[in-house]
């Protein structure tokens, strides 16, 4: 089922508001499973409104209108909407009760005559009482076609969508729509990609969507099915498939896990401790460590050495290697990999050493190149990249294939 989303409102025009309504409806159609395919904003004006609802119907089933449901001249929605639709406007009894309710006791002595306008209904239009304000909700259904109009706040329109609008569209589009991702890391978007071509080419249920990430790429799965059951199975061979394809590369497949709470969990599996030598990523790395609940059992401490009398006075880096190879080189991150394992005392330790610039590269070591070392069982490991972008994304990007070497370290070491 298509649905067309319209935002009524010369405000959101001219940018003085945010239209946050839009955003949250069409997130709520995704979960509905329900298809948006335009979105359109349009001033409170009644030709360019009655212009923009044909366009709608033409192309849509269902067209949900926020805004200008108001008491005032300006706010038009409902009445272009029932002309388009060619519907006669009513009194509708039991919305004037609720206006009077509603307004009753409230800032007015007497309740003003313009809000009796929120009282006509167009002929045969279901109801959608307003807890939150006076304007109703309206449903309107012709010619197999659905128009749903909604108040513009966020406060009136969102709890109105959520308990009257949703059960609505539920209805009349029982299927459920499930989705699991998977979590791929150490591989681009596009490498990701070729790797599923057919895969992605052959499925219209579930669909393959990928997502890039900094560093990662995250793929989610969709299904649409009858039912809960039924939707868990088409997706499970699929989520396999991937599994087959990238093995160790695929670090998760909940959709609430990040990449470090993977590696902790990982060095919470095999009763392993880990600490962390930092230069340029100055702290981040332990940082990420820390932020997962429960760090402290695998995380006692870690070094920010970010000079070269600090690499030697804490790591233990050798004088030599620090002149011959520098800061930034292979030989630096292993030394300080392994340094780290002894001062702390300790099973792992994963090192980055890099230039993050803007300044500080020279004609064999531009900015990005980063070294990243883990130590564990007497095993060192160290990888070289040259990463693209400003100080902090070099950062950032060290940050994490910092966490996935050590977690394919701990795979290849402990598994
Ligand atoms: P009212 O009875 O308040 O006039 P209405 O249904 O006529 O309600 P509008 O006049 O279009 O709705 O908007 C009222 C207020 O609701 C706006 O001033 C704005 O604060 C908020 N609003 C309207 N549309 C949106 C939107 N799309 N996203 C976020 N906020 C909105
Ligand atoms: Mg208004």
């Amino acid at each position: 089922m298509i649905v067309e989303l319209v935002s009524v409102g010369t405000e959101l025009l001219l940018g003085n508001i945010v239209n946050t309504n839009a955003q949250f409806l069409a997130e709520q159609c995704a979960l509905l499973g329900l298809s948006v395919y335009h979105q359109v904003v349009v001033g409170d004006n009644e030709g360019r409104l009655a212009e923009v609802l044909r366009m709608a119907l033409g192309r849509s089933d269902v067209v949900i209108l926020g805004g200008g449901l108001g008491p005032t001249e300006d706010d038009l929605t409902k009445e272009v909407c029932a002309k388009v639709m060619g519907l006669e406007l009513v009194e509708d009894p039991h919305t004037r009760k609720r206006i009077e309710e509603y307004l009753k006791g409230g800032i007015f002595k007497e309740i003003p005559d313009n809000n009796w306008k929120q009282a006509m209904i167009p002929e045969g239009a279901i109801v959608l009482d307003n807890d939150n304000g006076t304007a109703p909700g309206l449903i309107m259904e012709k010619d197999g076609k659905r128009v749903i109009l909604l108040p513009g706040p966020p406060k009136e329109l969102c709890p109105m969508f959520l308990n009257q609008v949703s059960p609505y569209l539920k209805k009349l589009q029982p299927d459920v729509i499930r989705s699991q991702m998977v979590k791929i890391c150490g591989m681009g978007e596009s490498q990701v990609e070729d790797k599923l071509l057919d895969v992605i080419d052959r499925q219209t249920n579930p669909t393959i969507a990928t997502y890039a990430k900094t560093g990662e790429v995250h793929l989610r799965i969709t299904a649409r099915a009858a039912d809960e059951e039924e939707a868990k199975r088409l997706i499970k061979p699929v989520v396999k498939e991937i599994r087959n394809r990238f093995g160790d590369f695929v670090y998760s497949v909940r959709e609430d896990e990040t990449l470090e709470m993977a590696v902790v969990k990982l060095l919470l599996k095999y009763g392993l401790t880990v600490t962390t030598a930092e230069s340029c990523t100055g702290g981040l790395l332990a940082g990420r460590i820390i932020n997962v609940p429960g760090a402290s059992e695998v995380f006692r401490e870690g070094f920010i050495t970010y000079s070269n009398k600090a690499k030697r006075k804490y790591l233990e880096v050798s004088k030599s290697t620090l002149k011959k190879y520098g800061a930034v080189s292979g030989q630096t991150a292993r030394e300080m990999a392994a340094g780290g394992v002894f001062a702390a005392d300790c099973d792992a330790c994963v090192a980055v050493t890099g230039i993050a610039g803007p300044d500080g590269a020279t004609e064999e070591k531009p900015v990005g190149l980063v070294y990243i070392a883990t130590y564990m069982k007497k095993k060192i490991t160290v990888e070289k990249y040259q990463f693209k972008g400003n100080r902090e994304k070099v950062r950032e990007q060290a940050v994490v294939k910092a966490l996935d070497l050590l977690r394919r370290s701990i795979l290849e070491n402990y598994r």
